[in-house]
């Protein structure tokens, strides 16, 4: 947990799982990559489910959703999903229930990301798992989503019905054109590179700022502008947006806060991250 300015932010988690490293480092080779993150016998390095939640007043905003209830056993042992309880179960040891969260920010629509909102009701259909809560999404990537350009795009966005259906049912639904200030203390930049439209979440409140980086620099490792995944549609455009944004960050001492890294929630850079990867006062999940 870390308060920036009046906002609590509690590092929640939706648990681990794991990916392919070959596919997470793309063009890096495995001696470079697995001296930062092991791999195991079946070459997938152990990856977190990060969802920052961010709470002022009545208000709890939570950035991303994990994986959620969603994928099948099979798909369950590829990823070597450990959910711990998840989302739900984190909520409830601060306190809180899915119906305190009034704002859901999805950095994109993958399945590692916006899975979680959606969970079973008592007959077995999906719902919104956040029931109060406003969705927020960009409207290219909703589109990319549902209307996938290519086979790569329909494979990777194979979910987004299920999860988005229940949301739009619920009038829960609320589609951003572009950057956007969602309220005094909390805006959204539009990064591409990832996905068609990704979004980076801005917190900012008492001289502190929080960012959330998604899938731009999703492990410490990626905060080196070459490392980046081989899931990025266009990794020049991610490129760009990483050292936009960590440049930022290093010279005003924003806290960045990774999706994926398995040991680190966020932290601030240190003065060689762009080399090493390093960060200061690393705080992990709760
Ligand atoms: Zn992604």
């Amino acid at each position: 947990m870390i308060d920036i300015g009046r906002i609590r932010v509690h590092l929640m988690n939706d648990g681990f799982f794991a990916m392919d490293g070959g596919t997470m480092f793309s063009v890096v080779p495995k001696r470079l990559w697995s001296r930062q993150v092991p791999a195991d016998a079946e070459n997938r390095i152990p990856m977190s489910l990060h969802c920052p939640l961010a709470v002022d007043g009545k208000e709890a905003v939570l950035v991303d959703t994990g994986i959620g209830e969603r994928l099948s056993e099979r798909e369950r042992a590829i990823y070597k999903v450990d959910r711990r309880g998840g989302l739900i179960a984190r909520l409830r040891e601060i306190g809180l229930d899915a119906e305190d969260v009034t704002h859901v920010v999805l950095t994109h629509l993958h399945f590692d990301h916006a899975g979680g909102v959606v969970a079973r009701d008592d007959s077995g259909a999906w719902r919104a798992a956040f029931p109060r809560a406003r969705h927020f999404v960009q409207r290219v990537e909703l589109d990319a989503a549902e209307h996938p350009a290519d086979e790569r795009a329909a494979a990777a966005y194979r979910h987004v019905p299920e999860c988005i259906e229940p949301l739009r049912r619920a009038g829960l639904l609320e589609v951003l054109d572009g950057p956007t200030v969602l309220s005094p203390h909390l805006r959204v930049i539009v990064t591409g590179g990832h996905t068609p439209s990704h979004q980076c979440p801005i917190l900012a409140d008492g001289g502190e700022t929080f960012v959330h980086l998604g899938d731009i620099a999703p492990t410490r490792a990626h905060m080196k502008p070459a490392w980046n995944q081989s899931f990025d549609l266009d990794p020049t455009e991610t490129m760009a947006a990483k050292k936009c944004l960590l440049e930022h960050a290093a010279r005003e001492r924003w806290w960045v806060s990774f999706d994926h890294d398995h040991q680190v929630a966020c932290g601030r850079l240190a003065a060689s991250w762009e080399r090493s990867g390093e960060i200061d006062d690393s705080r992990r999940w709760r």
